[in-house]
């Protein structure tokens, strides 16, 4: 298996997932044997986008923009690819070890990290500052 993990769930790293899956996966996985596939990862903390864009107008109407409105679910987005070719992991990724391509990922209701192989990995992971 060749594992694409992608880091960060929101605006770029979903739109990758969903190109890989759509246009790129069923070519690469059509010269491949079965056990030799490509695989998406995607690793994010929450399972669920934000639509940043919409928070100004959903602070000033709960009735325009209801408060669910800006959020969609991950797993439910993808619930059509196989498992074989798409996995979500709920949790922050902590570590990169380069040399043995492994992330380390500290999931929401455990304080043990889990480790994912890659073979390629694409940081989507956004940008944020401290708000002191
Ligand atoms: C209030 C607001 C309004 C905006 N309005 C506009 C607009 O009108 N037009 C416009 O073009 N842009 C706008 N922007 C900017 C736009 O939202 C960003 O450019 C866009 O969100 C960047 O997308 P991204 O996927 O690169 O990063 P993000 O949207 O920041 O997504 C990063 C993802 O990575 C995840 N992540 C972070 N750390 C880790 C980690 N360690 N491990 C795993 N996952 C991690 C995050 O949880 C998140 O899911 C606005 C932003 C804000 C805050």
């Amino acid at each position: 298996m060749h594992n694409i993990v992608i880091l960060g769930g929101n605006f770029a790293g979903v739109s990758t997932v969903y190109y890989l899956l759509r246009h790129v996966l069923p070519l690469l996985n059509s010269t491949s044997s079965e056990n030799s596939g490509y695989h998406v990862i995607l690793i994010s903390p929450s399972d669920h986008t934000y639509f940043k864009i919409v928070a100004p107008r959903a602070l000033l109407s709960a009735e325009k923009i209801p408060f669910d409105k800006p959020f969609a679910s991950i797993p439910d987005a993808f619930s059509h690819y196989k498992t074989s070719e798409f996995s979500f992991i709920q949790g922050k990724t902590v570590g990169i070890d380069e040399a043995a391509k492994i992330v380390s990922i500290r999931g929401v209701r455990t304080i043990k990290n889990t480790f994912v192989q890659y073979n390629s990995l694409i940081m989507a992971t956004g940008t944020s500052s401290s708000s002191l």
